[in-house]
């Protein structure tokens, strides 16, 4: 499970080729000026590297999560905001091929995984983020339509998106009155606020949607009404694995810079890999990388098998969260002085590892995930 197969390590080898060729040299320029280029996610399309899980019959690869997961560790070696911006985009495609209608399928999905089209996620809100079962957002029910009113925030990709996967209250308070809609970037009544000036994921853009009497067709319901939570969870889910994987791919980056600068640099007429101190710290970060990487792969293969996830998938993405700011943290540590300037990557790598414990549902949240699914395991007796 944990060894990749050849053409798993040819897909690796694509990418990593592609990402340091085509992602490379814009990363440092675009972390300073907070730039999102609509021709490197357009060229990771074109590559096939948009839509790996989704079924060929839309457009995808039609591979597994183990390989989506290889995908994205590479991306992310390189610039983890693109890897998220894979990640992200990916959301509605699970939600469509999953609970979509086969019109609602045939309309987006090719367009998602061909690149053809940007996605994005908006359940978030300003007085809702953990608590997502208590957002405020409504859609009112008027003939064949709905229409929205509200505020999101917080949502990559806002503003350059071309369609978003929206969760908004149909019915009463809580989880059950939340229904989720496929929403075009150009409807009418739907304008953008701020976007956020943020510490790390600079190239991956994070803006506030509006949405002012935005009609939206019943069709571009999912499901049906009270069905909304259920879907943004079931995303989360899958996502859990995706932003693990890219935690796994920047801590590896970390690991990598760390570790050459360490058998260059000397102090006292030794590299400085040979001190004892600095060596442990090296073994640290490997430990947390490769744990991260284990676990991680053990969610996308549950996921790839069928069986339930839910509970190794919030472990992935905390164990390599975690594992990625501390990894980013001792990297800056083992270059000293010069891991603190923007000389080196270490710095952008520690601002951009903060993020991943925030996303998705916060580390915090994962905590309370697997701890229910623990209490409900022992309350059955297992
Ligand atoms: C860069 C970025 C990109 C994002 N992209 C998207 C996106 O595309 N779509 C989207 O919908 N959202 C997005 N989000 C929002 C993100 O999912 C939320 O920020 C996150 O869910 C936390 O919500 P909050 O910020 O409101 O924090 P809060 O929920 O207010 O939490 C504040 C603190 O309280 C803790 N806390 C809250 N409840 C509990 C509890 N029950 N037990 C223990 N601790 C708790 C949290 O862990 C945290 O430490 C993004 C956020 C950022 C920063």
């Amino acid at each position: 499970m944990f060894q990749l197969d050849d053409d798993q390590q040819a897909l690796a080898d694509a990418v990593a080729g592609f990402c340091q060729e085509t992602l490379a040299p814009t990363v440092k320029e675009d972390d300073e000026a907070e730039r999102f280029r609509r021709e490197l996610f357009t060229a990771m399309g074109e590559q096939g590297f948009l839509g790996v899980p989704t079924s060929e019959e839309y457009g995808g690869l039609g591979l597994g999560y183990t390989e989506y997961c290889v995908v994205l560790e590479e991306i992310a070696k390189v610039s983890s905001s693109y890897a998220v911006t894979v990640a992200v985009n990916g959301l509605p495609q699970i939600i469509l091929s999953m609970y979509g209608t086969e019109a609602q399928k045939a309309e987006w999905l090719p367009k998602l995984a061909s690149g053809e089209a940007l996605g994005g996620f908006a359940l978030s809100e300003p007085e809702s983020g953990s608590d997502a079962g208590s957002l405020k957002t409504t859609a009112e029910k008027r003939g064949d339509t709905y229409v929205l009113n509200g505020t999101k925030f917080w949502i990559t990709h806002g503003g350059v998106a071309d369609v978003y996967i929206i969760m908004a209250r149909t019915g009463g308070p809580g989880p059950k009155g939340v229904s989720a809609f496929i929403l075009p970037g150009d409807a009418p009544g739907l304008s953008f606020g701020k976007k956020e000036e943020k510490m790390g994921m600079r190239a991956s853009p994070t803006v506030e949607l509006v949405l002012e009497d935005v009609v939206l067709p019943a069709e571009n319901l999912i499901r049906e009404e009270g069905f909304g939570f259920t879907v943004a969870m079931a995303a989360l889910d899958s996502g859990r694995i995706t932003i693990g994987a890219t935690a796994v791919g920047l801590a590896q980056a970390a690991l990598d810079y760390a570790g050459a600068y360490a058998l260059e640099r000397k102090q006292f007429n030794k590299p400085i890999i040979d001190f004892q101190g600095v060596g442990f710290m090296l073994a640290d970060m490997a430990m947390k990388t490769e744990t991260a990487r284990l676990l991680v792969h053990k969610a996308a293969w549950l996921r790839d098998q069928g069986q339930p996830y839910s509970d190794i998938a919030a472990m992935a993405k905390c164990t390599a969260t975690d594992a990625a700011m501390a990894v980013t943290t001792d990297a800056v540590q083992v270059l000293g002085g010069y891991g603190y300037t923007r000389e080196h990557p270490v710095e952008r790598y520690m601002r951009d590892a903060k993020v991943m414990q925030i996303v998705e549902g916060t580390n915090q949240i994962q905590r309370l995930v697997i701890a229910r699914h623990l209490k409900r395991k022992y309350s059955a007796g297992a």
